[in-house]
């Protein structure tokens, strides 16, 4: 086998206008590049009148899949720009919208939306101080900077992560590993599972987030391991059946050794009794993760910050800064409360991140984190508090607790629709239409319906849900910018849609 080696003088394409670099034409191209992307982002949020354009899923799919030709020669930019307005751009949902207000998605901030051009243009990888310089401490000091907020011990810690999901996923496995390094004497890590898992348990409450049992699945101990407690009237875990399920689980030779609150549940926002919960696992000697995924950005608030009481006392926390912090997706982190925790996930690559990197202090910080390869996210949070400022972004947060409280008594004055939760806890308002005098009526298929029409329609983005059985209709209220008379128009909307649907005379069809 003969290998022909190239020559000098064949390596001779141009792509200097491909990459940002010292060059003119690197600097020219993406210049070029992004006064043309701003452009017509203006033009798209300056003709979006409705949160969503109202296609139905078919439509839209069709006009995504005939784009997907790649040429061999390419287009300009400007052309691709072009091709993708109205299949890609308007048939987006419109998040900053007033009157998107369906799930914990928030309209992102302005200073964390172009930290993602800064954040793509240096491309850090956090996994390794080589890859990552200033980045590292950059994460590092804001992991600081949010325990310090939350009064984390000293010896506490943290990472950034794609969002609650994993954190959830980081807090059950730590928990995990760390009953059964000290219980069997198992390394996990090593070892696999103990012989005796199957009696491993976590206990949660029955609204908190279904990732908590994902991650149970995801650890091989199976959703049978998680084990769900009642909440209370006000939807919060019931410290009397946690003692009494700790009391039977322990009766029945089984083991929990973790137990997951919840600092705001995705429905109502309820906040589990911090206090009260992390005092009785303690007496059980069981690890406590909170799930602050929604809650935790209340550390900022001037108002609701008595709500996070006891969050310190935690052994592990999940924070999402793609929620209530306002920055745009993915943005999350992990704490713990004692950092050796971390060693659990740890694993020594040559290439990467030698011991003798440890022994010389330098920071990989791949060693707290379960990906390898990840994004210089904490800037997107660093640049939206320097420049908002923490006394403007508390307000900001408990501006949106006030519309939806005063969205809840709005409700409560209307007639034909009945309010679920008339005092919410952070920003969720849950309720349903519902006319005094009506026989005969699937009421969960009409609140279905109207939640749908709302949207086909580009009237308004809302979210359903179930409580107890029943369909109720659900606002997020993230949005600050969303005032009292958007919540009336909608409102309004709902129930004229509602009398029409009562009356058989709404057209359902697409606008
Ligand atoms: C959103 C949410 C999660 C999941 O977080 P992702 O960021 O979507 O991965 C977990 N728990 C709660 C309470 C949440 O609100």
């Amino acid at each position: 086998m003969t290998i022909t080696i190239p020559n000098a003088e064949k390596c001779t394409t141009n792509y200097d206008s491909f990459f940002l670099h010292q060059g003119e034409e690197g600097i020219g191209a993406f210049t070029q590049l992004v006064s043309q992307v701003s452009k017509k982002l203006q033009e798209i949020y300056a003709s979006a009148e409705q949160p969503f354009i109202g296609k139905n899923p078919t439509r839209i799919e069709e006009e995504i899949k005939q784009i997907m030709a790649f040429s061999s020669e390419g287009q300009t930019f400007e052309d691709v720009l072009d091709e993708i307005e109205t299949p890609i751009l308007k048939n987006s949902l419109h998040i900053s919208h007033e009157k998107s207000m369906a799930h914990l998605h928030c309209p992102p901030l302005l200073p964390g939306v172009v930290a993602e051009l800064i954040i793509a243009t240096l491309n850090q990888s956090m996994d390794s101080w080589d890859q990552s310089t200033a980045a590292t401490y950059v994460e590092t000091e804001m992991v600081e900077w949010l325990t310090k907020k939350i009064r984390f011990p000293s010896t506490s810690g943290g990472v950034f992560t794609s969002g609650g999901t994993q954190s959830n996923y980081m807090g059950i496995l730590l928990a995990r590993d760390a009953f059964c390094h000290s219980y069997w004497n198992q390394n996990i890590q090593q070892e696999g599972l103990p012989q005796d898992f199957t009696r491993l348990r976590v206990i949660c409450s029955e609204e908190a987030h279904f990732t908590v049992k994902k991650a149970a699945s995801q650890l091989g101990l199976g959703e049978q391991a998680v084990v769900t407690v009642k909440t209370d009237e006000n939807h919060r875990m019931s410290v009397r059946e946690v003692r009494e399920t700790l009391g039977q689980l322990e009766k029945e030779n089984l083991l929990p050794f973790a137990l997951v609150a919840t600092c705001g549940t995705t429905d109502f926002g309820s906040i589990d009794p911090l206090e009260e919960l992390t005092s009785v696992a303690k007496e059980h000697g069981i690890w406590v993760h909170v799930d602050a995924a929604y809650g935790g950005g209340l550390i900022l608030s001037h108002s609701h910050l008595d709500k996070l009481k006891g969050l310190n006392k935690a052994d592990s926390i999940t924070v999402d800064f793609h929620k209530l912090f306002y920055q745009p997706i993915s943005c999350g982190a992990f704490l713990v409360k004692n950092q050796k925790h971390f060693r659990y996930i740890s694993y020594h690559a040559d290439y990467l991140n030698p011991v003798e990197d440890d022994e010389e202090g330098i920071l990989n910080l791949v060693n707290k984190s379960v990906q390898t390869t990840r994004r210089f996210d904490a800037l997107k949070l660093f640049l939206s508090l320097k420049t908002i400022g923490t006394d403007l972004f508390g307000r900001l947060i408990d501006d949106t607790v006030k519309l939806a409280q005063y969205t809840a008594s709005y409700i409560d004055g209307l007639e034909n629709i009945s309010i679920q939760n008339s005092r919410p806890e952070i920003n969720t308002v849950i309720f349903r239409y519902q006319p005094p005098k009506i026989e005969g009526i699937d009421v969960n298929e009409l609140n279905r319906t109207i939640q749908q029409q709302l949207l086909y329609l580009g009237k308004g983005v809302i979210a359903k849900t179930t409580v107890n059985g029943k369909t109720f209709l659900k606002l997020t209220l993230l949005n600050p910018r969303t005032k009292p008379k958007d919540i009336h128009s909608l409102l309004h909307d709902i129930e004229k849609m509602g009398d029409e649907l009562l009356n058989g005379g709404l057209n359902i069809e697409e606008s």
